[in-house]
């Protein structure tokens, strides 16, 4: 461990290309630049040295508001179980299909240049390219997120980023909000237990976290949630282990994902998915569409379908893991969103982020393009680099027949009725502290555990002000007494 990965590709390449301008003009001396005279000034004309300045002044689009720092792989998924009885969805028919993919694993909060191993969900983002078109899970390693309120994202997510003021992490700030939005807890309960810092992207599972719904071709459909078990095993790092590595290596999951894999350990999930009928959905205790809640185990069975295995790395880490776009929009037929508002907004977001980073032709850039996509009403735009549908009609003209494949949405049978409302999805109740209890007692199962919860909060929450730490052990002494007195003993021993 440690050290900077070997740039094992960059001489393999044995041909001797001409160097050449942008333009493709032949240069001569990739060093030489015209100016007047041995000292004189520079010359406007030359195109090369313009042409290199300019562009590298281009050279950064904007980083992504959330799920800055990442890295990623290509793979496989191979359905090893028949689940046509749940599903129509192209890609999960028939034991043995296989279907290519990329990945892309990521924190949340930090910037571009931050530490792989802070504290911090991850994101499990999955492109797969079905003879469908492209059908995204954009997951996290978490079963939950910290609300299920949509207008609560932004707010939230400038609580963990910086203080506008300092500009430095402040945990003030994060705790102000979290402990005023109990509905978190439940995933604070999962962040601050040593699963918020994994040893490394391959020893980390991955979670919806949102019900989606697989629809079969008559309009009925079951709501799913979808489960990827490492293969590898959980492993993470303590407190001081992951605070130690950022120091030491702040790139660790990055060289160690990229580096297994080019030793040909290939990283690998079982993946499985938890299936309610409408009916059971509407008598079950826990509302399907609140994004801080799982769905128990014990009552809804992980039933296996299918193996994730990553085996090759992105060549350029720019075109492939950078512009990869990701989102939970792009669905391919027999699945479709469920209302669930947290994921619905997200419909939104995600394509809104991508034409504003990469632009409106993102879909054409090659690690985004689908295997099969002939859609020519979308003309022009910035970077309309696939040809731009040559001279097929702009319109659904008699002169260029198309064929309209007919997908059977069940949203084409569901009946929405109501009248407006302006509210939030739910108010804090005593439920929302039933789950976070329950992953206290499952901490309890594995010695050290729960003392390593325990001294995790305290380190991060001794750093806010004494109000909000009051605050916040009121939250964890609604989860469980002896939790939240545990943690106020702790913290107040840390604060300086
Ligand atoms: P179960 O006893 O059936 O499942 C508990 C699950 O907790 C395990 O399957 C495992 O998920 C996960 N787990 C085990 N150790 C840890 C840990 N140290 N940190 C975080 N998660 C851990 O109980 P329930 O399904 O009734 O859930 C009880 C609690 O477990 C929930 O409140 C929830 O917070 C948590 N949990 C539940 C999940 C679910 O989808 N039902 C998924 C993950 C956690 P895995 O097998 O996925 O590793």
């Amino acid at each position: 461990m440690g050290g900077q990965p070997a740039p094992a590709s960059t001489y393999r390449y044995n041909e001797k290309p001409t160097y050449t301008t942008s333009n493709g003009a032949p240069v001569n001396n990739p060093h030489a630049f015209q100016r007047v005279g041995p000292m004189g000034p520079l010359l406007l004309q030359d195109f090369h040295l313009i042409d290199q300045l300019s562009h590298f002044d281009r050279e950064r689009i904007p980083e992504r508001v959330v799920h800055a720092k990442g890295a990623g792989a290509y793979g496989e998924f191979e359905v090893t179980h028949d689940i046509s009885d749940i599903t129509s969805i192209d890609m999960l028919l028939g034991v043995g299909k296989k279907t290519k993919c990329i990945t892309r694993f990521s924190t949340v909060g930090g910037e571009k240049g931050s530490a792989d191993t802070a504290r911090d969900p991850r994101g499990f983002a999955i492109k797969f390219y079905t003879e469908e078109g492209n059908w995204d899970w954009v997951f996290n390693n978490t079963p939950i997120f910290f609300l299920r309120d949509p207008t609560n994202f932004p707010l939230f997510i400038h609580t963990q980023k910086r203080n506008p003021q300092t500009n430095l992490k402040d945990a003030t700030m994060f705790w102000d909000y979290l402990s005023s939005h109990h509905e978190s807890v439940h995933q604070l309960m999962h962040l601050f237990s040593d699963r918020g810092t994994p040893y490394s992207y391959r020893h980390m599972n991955g979670y919806s976290g949102h019900t989606t719904k697989w629809v079969k071709p008559d309009g009925s459909y079951v709501y799913t949630q979808i489960h990827l078990k490492t293969d590898q095993g959980i492993k993470t790092f303590n407190n001081e282990e992951a605070s130690k590595m950022s120091a030491d290596n702040p790139d660790w999951n990055t060289q160690d994902l990229f580096e297994a894999i080019q030793r040909g350990e290939h990283p690998s999930w079982t993946v499985y998915v938890q299936v309610l009928t409408p009916e059971q959905a509407k008598k079950f205790r826990w509302n399907v569409f609140d994004l801080t809640k799982v769905w128990p185990q014990g009552e809804v069975p992980l039933r296996p379908f299918g193996r994730l295995t990553l085996n090759r790395n992105p060549e350029n880490y720019f075109a492939e893991i950078e512009q990869a776009a990701f989102s939970p929009s792009h669905l391919v037929p027999g699945v479709e969103p469920s209302a669930d508002p947290v994921l619905q907004s997200r419909l939104f977001s995600y394509p809104d982020t991508h034409r504003h980073r990469l632009g409106v032709n993102y879909q054409q850039i090659p690690v985004n393009a689908p295997l099969h996509a002939f859609n020519p009403f979308q003309r022009d735009g910035g970077m309309a680099v696939n040809g731009n549908y040559g001279a097929n009609p702009n319109y659904p003209s008699n002169y260029r027949p198309l064929t309209y494949k007919r997908v059977n949405p069940a949203a084409a049978k569901e009946e929405w009725v109501g009248r407006a409302v302006y509210d939030v999805f739910a108010e804090v109740n005593d439920d929302d502290y039933v789950q976070p209890k329950g992953l206290w007692e499952v901490l309890g199962r594995t010695p050290g555990q729960q003392d390593n919860f325990v001294h995790n909060v305290a380190v991060h929450l001794s750093g806010a002000h004494e109000a909000t730490r009051n605050r916040t052990y009121e939250m964890f002494k609604k989860v469980d007494a002896g939790l939240g007195a545990k943690i106020q003993a702790a913290t107040e021993k840390e604060v300086k």
